[in-house]
């Protein structure tokens, strides 16, 4: 499996606990950031490891820009938290991108005994028994699911009953302060020159403008 190993960090490698946030990340912003401290901090994660997914299984059709602009986004985005790192795992596999392969990878880089918590939002974890290999995956890791803003808890509460009765290490699910930020949003935002500042890092914004993306 084609991978870099540079980017397999040291306290990634060593974590005990670790926190894997997967996404398009395009671009990353202030709900993603929030999502992974709030998860970091109440389950005592050592780091949380963001990974900008290849080609996204579930958005076809969309256009997505370069893996290299969203990884690029990503570092500077996590930069400034010790506790952030990046992994190009999903980038460096040719294909589409499938958590349980990840989530693979990740169980094998890492030292034995370590638990893996996936972050994931809620949008996301209501369609949780439909991911590829789901009985699977769920019993190699732990889900931290955020419920976003607008979204019906009853049906989702629902899926996760039904996952839970196949997890094995549990599927726990965190209140994140409202943030109604999308990155749809942030993109339609920069085509029709909306103002961006404040919903993403300025390192963000920075990086977007200067390669011009989203026009
Ligand atoms: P898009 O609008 O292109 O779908 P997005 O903002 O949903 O982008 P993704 O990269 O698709 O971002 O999401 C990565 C992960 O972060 C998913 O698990 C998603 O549910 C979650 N997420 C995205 N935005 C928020 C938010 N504001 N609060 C909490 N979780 C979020
Ligand atoms: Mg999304």
């Amino acid at each position: 499996m084609a991978s870099d190993n540079a980017s397999f960090k040291r306290d990634v490698a060593e974590a005990r606990r670790l926190g894997i946030m997967g996404g398009t990340f395009d671009p990353i912003h202030y709900g993603h950031l929030v999502t992974a401290e709030v998860a970091r901090v109440k389950f005592h994660l050592d780091v949380v490891v963001f990974v900008p997914s290849g080609v996204p299984p579930h958005k076809h059709g969309v256009e997505i820009s370069p893996g290299r602009d969203r990884y690029m986004m990503t570092v500077l985005a996590t930069a400034t938290n010790p506790h952030f790192e990046v992994s190009r795992i999903e980038m460096d596999r040719p294909g589409p991108s499938y958590t349980v392969d990840t989530i693979s990878e990740f169980r094998t880089r890492c030292r034995p005994g370590t638990q893996l918590f996936f972050i994931t939002g809620a949008d996301a974890a209501v369609e949780i028994l439909t991911w590829k290999d789901a009985q699977e995956l769920l019993r190699m890791c732990a889900f931290i699911v955020a419920t976003r803003p607008g979204y019906c808890t009853t049906r989702l509460e629902a899926e996760l009953e039904r996952a839970r009765a196949v997890s094995t290490h549990g599927i726990f699910v965190v209140e994140v302060p409202a943030l109604a930020i999308s990155s749809t949003d942030i993109r339609a935002r920069v085509r029709q020159g909306d103002p961006i500042r404040y919903l993403l890092p300025e390192s963000v914004e920075n990086y977007i403008r200067k390669a011009g993306l989203y026009l």
